[in-house]
């Protein structure tokens, strides 16, 4: 039958009845023949607060900005996937399986070193291969990594999706990452309980859906996903493992498919519709308006390895200079001021203003590129409505723009509702 790694999330695992749950999808996978691995996360609450004690013991020298050692911020926040992993070893033994745990640096799962964010860069299998072909449930934890220099490293938050797709690329088997929701909605559907589940979605789609801010899918899992042709599916722990509805062998699965485009038969212009709160604003006010400006503030924003998203200029009420407002992630938006500030010199600017109220809102479709109007919809359901657009990007297959960050849950559902995507 192949093999399979199935992935559980954080809330999937959150203690040990749901562990138990797990379990039994992963008994019930084993039974039908599969070689099975599987990839846990720490239990949901577990990583927020390593990161809490690691920030509060970096703090304690009583500087204002916290720097830290990336390299131990990595060992302690590690730790919550090893827990599960070793808790769901010891269930499935006592339901009769055999299983072992499998750290990242047992794997070993080989990493770049660039703690907190390490982009995995070689997977090596062998001994992994050879228990799952004696019948041993391989649990991994994900999120973690070794680096060159053997130190235990960390993917960024929601990396554990990451850790499955690559050890499935590894083993060449299927991936089912199991989360809290039945699939890949339209929209998150915490915010908007009209969307409805999609039964197919392109990788392209859910690429520019998880960059864009759905936190389903951590956005490098599906990269790497598309690149490998790893085959993937989103789907519920929570249905029971033993229901008929897990084996389903219609090729439609229990939740949705990431797939090639060309096995979506029914193509929607607008599949779904992304947001996210992590953006912030910066404005330089009346800069000249002469060649070289804009190299003069993104090229120390590059070297300072601050990623800029959206960019917009536009002239001024003087009309001689021009206004240069871009967007960062706010996590970087201090050191954005810092790297502008240092730059005055040579932009030569005015004013400089920051400011962290904003949000994106994104729609997506691959339909997008043999259809028009879609922007034209977008925008005039926004403006319906009040909403002001302080900046525009767009690609092939996605529309984003920026707006106040109150309206972020009304902009979402409008436009769910304008694209006529809601359940029937
Ligand atoms: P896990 O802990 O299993 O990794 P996450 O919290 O990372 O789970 O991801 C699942 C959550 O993603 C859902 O509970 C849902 O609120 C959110 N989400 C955001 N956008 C979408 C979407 N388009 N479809 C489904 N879920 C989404
Ligand atoms: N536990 C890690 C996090 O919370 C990784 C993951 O769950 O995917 O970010
Ligand atoms: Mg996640």
């Amino acid at each position: 039958m192949g093999r399979l790694v199935l992935k559980f999330g954080g809330t999937s695992v959150a203690d040990i009845e749901r562990i138990r749950n797990v379990a039994r999808h992963v008994a019930r996978e084993a039974a039908a023949g599969h070689e099975v691995a599987v990839v846990v996360s720490a239990m949901s609450g577990t990583t927020d607060q390593l990161v809490g004690w690691v920030n509060e013991a970096a703090a304690s020298g009583g500087a204002n900005t916290v720097s830290k050692d990336m390299k131990e911020y990595d060992a302690v926040v590690a730790s919550g996937e090893q827990v599960t992993a070793g808790l769901l070893a010891i269930v499935l033994q006592s339901m009769g399986l055999k299983a072992r745990s499998w750290a990242g640096w047992q794997v070993p799962m080989l990493t770049s070193d660039a703690h907190g964010a390490a982009r995995i860069l070689d997977a090596d299998c062998s001994d992994m291969i050879a228990a799952m072909a004696d019948g041993q449930v391989a649990v991994m934890a994900g999120f973690q990594g070794l680096s060159s220099n053997g130190r235990i490293t960390t993917l960024g938050r929601g990396g554990s999706d990451t850790s499955a797709v690559a050890l499935a690329a590894a083993l060449e088997a299927k991936c089912d990452i199991y989360t809290d929701v039945d699939g890949v909605y339209t929209t998150d559907p915490r915010i908007e309980p009209k969307a409805r589940k999609v039964g197919r979605i392109s990788y392209e789609e859910m690429l520019e859906l998880a960059s864009q801010g759905a936190k389903v899918l951590q956005t490098r899992s599906v990269e790497l996903a598309m690149v490998h042709k790893v085959p993937l599916q989103v789907r519920s722990s929570f249905e029971s493992p033993e229901s008929e509805n897990q084996n389903r062998e219609d090729g439609t699965g229990p939740g949705t498919l990431v797939c090639d485009e060309e096995d979506i038969v029914e193509q929607q212009v607008v599949s779904g519709i992304a947001y996210s709160r992590d953006e912030a604003k910066v404005s330089i006010r009346r800069v000249k308006d002469k060649p070289g400006v804009s190299a003069a503030v993104f090229g120390p924003l590059a070297e300072a390895g601050v990623s800029v998203d959206m960019i917009v200029q536009n002239v001024s009420a003087d009309g001689d200079t021009a206004n240069i407002t871009f967007t960062v992630a706010n996590k970087d938006i201090e050191r954005a001021m810092e790297v502008i500030e240092g730059a005055k010199q040579d932009i030569g600017f005015l004013e400089l203003e920051a400011s962290k109220g904003v949000s994106k809102v994104s729609v997506i479709g691959i339909g997008m590129r043999s259809h028009a109007g879609v922007a034209a919809v977008m925008f005039k359901t926004l403006a319906d409505k009040g909403i002001n657009i302080q900046a525009i990007t767009t690609s092939e297959i996605k529309i984003s723009v920026l707006i106040d960050e109150d309206y972020t849950e009304l902009a979402v559902r409008v436009l769910h509702e304008a694209y006529g995507m809601e359940a029937a």
